[in-house]
């Protein structure tokens, strides 16, 4: 804690470089040294007085600190020593156990580092000081590094951020899921697409056959009739007598024309998979034209065709969506997965694939009643134990 205040910079020196004895290491201090101690308060100390706090919203929490149990028995670990084991500690205290070297106390409130750890009672207040003007979920999280701390921080800042109504219909559009080409059908007018296309004030409907790609190299007519068509231009007979195209080669060249689509398409957009919905999932619902999300909506069911869900309308009835016109609400209650993933997941790795992981994993696992994992091989598996900052 005395080195806190400066920036060292550790340097191995080979013992035949010292060419001068080392006198700390051949006589150490034996009597304790009451220097260090006091270089200790005065920088905690230090620390305090320079928290961005008034003294009144101190005073809060230093009275909530009084009255939380699990605080006291922690406060009580930091003044006595805490036990070499985390078995040996009171489960109120457990949490606090991976984090007891930066654990220190300053008049009558507990530290973490230079972070004060708030009581329970204080934390829904102090979630939602961090989430002020609605920022992000890295600057929140940023912001209590500099300043407050207790066990789960991060998961609770994470859900406040998500279940904020405002960030919520505020949240940008979705981005683009990964390209699904079309697969070339079998022959010509197996698979025909139509639409209504508006030209100079007048409405055309216009129909497209899936087999009459241009990156084949082939003309449609080639691909429908086997032969090029006459055109105005003078042209050899023979050149109009009926000769089929090698179809392999045009479903190779197709394919690989689409493979290259999908690949520069998904590159450009960032694509990325949304999680399958279920009918019941509360939603919100924006066209790209729309400013914000706007719901709540529930899920119907899906629609038959991929990524494409009927939901209730906000204005009452029912309307068919897009997956990526949808943003799941989350429930009122966070989930218990939401703990695990939290305590399990270092910083930063928010993926929704990690969570899904973990629910597949299930099967072949057991849980002890101490909430232990036992792995396939019989093998207890304890949770990592990390400084939740
Ligand atoms: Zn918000």
């Amino acid at each position: 804690m005395r080195l806190m205040r400066f920036n060292a910079k550790a340097e191995y020196a080979p013992g035949k470089t010292l060419v001068i004895a080392d006198a700390l290491s051949r006589s150490p201090i034996d009597d304790k040294d009451s220097t260090t101690e006091t270089v200790v308060t005065c920088y905690v100390n230090a620390v305090c007085h320079s928290w961005p706090v008034s003294q009144h919203k101190l005073d809060k929490i230093r009275s909530a600190t009084q009255d939380d149990g699990q605080l006291q028995s922690v406060l009580r670990l930091i003044k006595n020593g805490w036990p070499e084991r985390i078995s040996s500690v009171t489960n109120s205290a457990k949490e606090y156990f991976a984090v007891k070297d930066s654990l220190s106390t300053c008049e009558d409130l507990i530290t973490l580092g230079c972070r004060i750890v708030i009581p329970q009672s204080r934390r829904q207040e102090i979630v939602e000081r961090l989430h002020d003007g609605h920022q992000g979920l890295s600057k929140c999280r940023e912001r209590a590094r500099e300043t407050v701390w207790w066990p789960k921080i991060s998961a609770d800042i994470k859900r406040s951020v998500e279940i904020c109504t405002f960030c919520q219909e505020n949240k940008r559009t979705q981005r683009k899921e990964p390209l699904q080409p079309t697969p070339l059908p079998e022959r010509p007018w197996q698979k025909v697409a139509t639409d209504i296309c508006e030209y100079k004030g007048k409405h055309y409907l216009v129909t497209s056959d899936y087999y009459s790609p241009t990156s084949t190299g082939v003309s449609p007519a080639e691909l429908l009739m086997g032969r090029k068509i006459r055109t105005t231009l003078p042209s050899l007979k023979r050149n109009l007598v009926p000769k089929w195209p090698d179809r392999a080669l045009i479903r190779h060249r197709d394919a690989e024309a689409k493979r290259q689509q999908a690949f520069y398409f998904n590159k450009r957009h960032g694509v990325r998979d949304l999680p399958q919905l279920r009918p019941g999932d509360q939603v919100l619902l924006k066209l790209d034209e729309d400013k914000t999300w706007k719901g709540p909506a529930s899920v119907i069911r899906e629609s038959g065709t991929q990524r494409s869900y009927l939901v209730t309308s906000p204005k009452g009835g029912e309307v068919r969506r897009n997956r990526r016109h949808m943003q799941v609400v989350p429930p009122a209650t966070p989930a218990k997965t939401e703990t695990m993933k939290e305590t399990t997941e270092p910083l930063g790795t928010e993926s929704q694939g990690s969570g899904q992981r973990l629910s597949e994993n299930d099967d072949p696992t057991s849980t002890t009643p101490e909430g232990l994992t036992v792995t396939r091989s019989g093998r207890v598996s304890k949770p990592v134990m990390r400084m939740d900052v």
